[in-house]
């Protein structure tokens, strides 16, 4: 048994909570910052990362969530949570929790693709993985130790570093659960050890 908390700041909460529950996994809806005590991974789910920085200061939050990824516990990143994982957001002088080393451009598709779908090959996780874009950020580059598992076109959408995962898309808006599946063993993994 595992337990995944989902950062319950803003955005897509309730739909990840959905993905993830199953009889060996126990979801905690985390909004205050001790409940990271009592979880083995937490997913940042997507949202407006600008927003979801700003309740991360409010609430106290910015520094236990540095110190939860420093202790190797894994974080899944969705569409914003990529954004608050990544190293370094294209125009900013820095990244919010930069755990991975990647470098984001947020809203990266135009106006007439701001949302879309497609189904994506996701190295170990699935060949047609639907893939929803809202607003969606791309991966712009990424580091010598960072896993690129999926692109779109030559563009990356989802990558992993380690115990961090992120994903420019939301599997949480979708019915096929294989990435929250691919996150939950990568928890169950890091528990063992
Ligand atoms: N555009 C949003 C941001 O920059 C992300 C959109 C999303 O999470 N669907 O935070």
């Amino acid at each position: 048994m595992v337990k995944i908390g989902v950062l319950a700041l803003q955005g897509a909460v309730r739909e990840h909570v959905n993905c993830l529950e199953a009889p060996d996994t126990e979801v905690v809806v985390v909004k205050k910052v001790e409940q990271l005590e009592e979880i083995d991974g937490l997913v940042l789910p997507g949202g407006e990362s600008t927003t979801m920085r700003r309740l991360i200061n409010l609430y106290g939050f910015l520094e236990p969530l540095k110190e939860f990824a420093a202790a190797g516990k894994p974080m899944f990143g969705t569409c914003a949570g990529a954004i608050l994982m990544a190293g370094q957001i294209e125009g900013q002088d820095e990244g919010h929790l930069a755990v991975i080393d990647m470098k984001v451009l947020r809203n990266a598709f135009g106006r007439q693709r701001e949302s879309f779908e497609t189904d994506l090959h996701v190295a170990g996780v699935g060949e047609d993985i639907r893939a929803v874009f809202i607003r969606a950020p791309l991966i712009l580059e990424v580091g010598e130790d960072v896993q690129v598992l999926s692109k779109y076109g030559d563009e990356i959408v989802a990558a992993r570093q380690g115990n961090f995962l992120a994903c420019s898309f939301h599997p949480e808006l979708t019915d096929d659960h294989r990435f929250h599946q691919y996150f939950v063993q990568i928890v169950e993994e890091s528990k063992q050890k």
